[in-house]
């Protein structure tokens, strides 16, 4: 258009790409890449979650084209044919390895960008043919696009845009996450998704060419909403897995209603969303919401409504269990002790166990009902699994070597409390007396509750402690 106006150009007809039912508009991902149909406008490209999620550094570089308006018509097929030495896309799609699907009449053909762009206005385009979409294969673990920029000399068009990619070799390592913070979805590895960083658990899930395997659900409404459809954008949900039947791990099952079967053990089964003396889970998830989840408040359900169907399991064991989803296992290995119905999901092909509460990292461990010996037990049979990552029910990504310390914040409570039974303290005086506050902060959103979990876990102890003797 800028150039008809200015007469640089004067074509005999001009055609609406947008117009051709046949050229796909929107993103498409599948387990090894992402396609952009060519009509895509950039605001819906950065707005998918495939591509917020994975692709940071084009997200990142597509916002700074234009304006608002100009990204709402403008595609990234266009912002690459139209081969300016300044396409700000075209640094972040080199260094992700992008190709452009070209096809006229008779065939297709699939071209790299850098061989596309050829010089200032000039594309490898023949006459004839169009551009149908760009292809982005899906970064692999340990490849990150931490720096996009660029250097303008003058004042509206940069000059210089430059996008750096890096592959870290040790892929044991954890690598810095660059997902955008809106999704929270961290990458750990080629297929295993999770979230640390919102009040609630660590909910997750893993990708296979068959579908999407979901393991534990977020806890804020618009946080579940926000994961089912990333999760959906890699293919259909075929599982949701609990690994346990605290508040934080199952609330939200209610928003992944149709998504797969739920599975869990006949422990998480039986106290699902069950009131105790000590805590009416519905009551839990309603009080989150005015400081973590404000925007969720419209979404959350009366109670009647959410207990004529929570999403409770379909699939129900007891023991341990795998499922085989698009050539992946996954290992549902019964781990109780921070709960009855506890269990691990290790998925070997992926180098990763998902341990729910039996590992609480860098964080407040809440062993309130819980039975210590069994969990010790837990922690002696995830301790042989061969992975190299841990997803712990709450806190930080970590690894094995974390177990050693699980192990000690256990056996540090049981002997705390154990000699203050020894030495004759009362209920009273072993909780105003024993507290490792100091140790760890409590898990993001639930700060306020660290004199409670400190009086309960010694209360908790004490009641054991003391029973036994009996
Ligand atoms: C006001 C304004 C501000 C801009 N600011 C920036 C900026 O900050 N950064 C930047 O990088 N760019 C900027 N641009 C340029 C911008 O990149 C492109 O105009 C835009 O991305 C092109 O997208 P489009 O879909 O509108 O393509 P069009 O403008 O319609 O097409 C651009 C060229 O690509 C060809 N083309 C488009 N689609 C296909 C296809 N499917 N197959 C074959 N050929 C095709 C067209 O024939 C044309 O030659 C700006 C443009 C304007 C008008
Ligand atoms: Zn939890």
């Amino acid at each position: 258009m800028v150039g008809l106006r200015k007469n640089k150009i004067a074509p005999r007809a001009l055609v609406d790409l947008k117009g051709i039912e046949d050229l796909s508009w929107g993103v498409e991902a599948s387990a090894g890449r992402a396609r952009i149909g060519a009509t895509t406008p950039l605001t819906d490209i950065t707005a998918h979650p495939a591509i917020s999620t994975r692709f940071p550094a084009l997200v990142e570089a597509a916002n700074t084209v234009g304006s608002v308006q100009i990204r709402n018509r403008a595609t990234l097929t266009g912002n690459i044919c139209n081969a300016s030495p300044a396409a700000d896309t075209a640094p972040a799609l080199l260094a992700y390895g992008a190709s452009v699907l070209v096809s006229d009449r008779e065939r297709s053909r699939r071209v790299l960008v850098e061989e596309f762009m050829l010089g200032p206005g000039l594309t490898a385009r023949q006459p004839g043919e169009i551009v149908t979409a760009i292809e982005l294969p899906l970064p692999s673990p340990g490849t990150a696009c931490p720096l996009v920029g660029s250097a303008s000399l003058t004042k509206d068009v940069s000059r210089i845009d430059y996008c750096l990619s890096r592959r870290l070799r040790d892929e044991g390592r954890r690598w810095p996450q660059p997902g955008p913070r809106s999704s929270g979805v961290q990458q750990v590895t080629e297929n295993v998704f999770t979230s640390t960083r919102f009040r609630g658990c660590n909910p997750s899930f893993v990708i296979t060419p068959d579908g999407v395997v979901v393991i534990d659900t977020p806890q804020l409404p618009s946080k579940a909403v926000a994961m089912r459809e990333t999760a959906e954008s890699y293919g259909p949900i075929c599982y949701v897995v609990n690994t346990e039947h605290h508040v934080d791990h199952i609330f939200g099952n209610y928003y992944f209603k149709g998504a797969g079967h739920v599975v869990h053990h006949q422990g998480v089964y039986e106290n699902f969303m069950v009131s105790t003396p000590d805590l009416d889970p519905f009551d839990y998830a309603a009080e989150a919401i005015p400081t973590d989840d404000p925007e969720g408040a419209a979404i959350f359900p009366a109670r009647e409504q959410y207990y004529a169907d929570p999403n409770k399991g379909a699939v129900v064991f007891t023991g341990d269990l795998d499922l085989r989803v698009g050539g992946h296992v996954f290992h549902l290995i019964h781990t109780p002790g921070h709960t009855p119905g506890q269990i691990a999901v290790y998925v070997p092909d992926e180098r990763v166990v998902f341990t729910g509460d039996t590992v609480f990292s860098e964080c407040q461990t809440w062993l309130m009902t819980s039975d210590v010996d069994e969990w010790l037990r837990s922690l002696d049979l995830v301790q042989e699994l061969d992975v190299d990552h841990v997803i712990p029910g709450h806190g930080p990504v970590t690894t094995t070597r974390y177990l050693a310390t699980q192990r000690a914040v256990l056996l540090d409570w049981v002997s705390a409390v154990a000699s203050a039974v020894a030495k004759g303290w009362s209920r009273e005086e072993t909780v105003a007396r024993i507290n490792f506050a100091e140790r760890y902060p409590v898990d993001v959103g639930q700060e306020y509750m660290m004199d409670h979990i400190q009086t309960l876990n010694a209360a908790s102890l004490w009641d054991k402690l003391t029973a036994r003797g009996k």
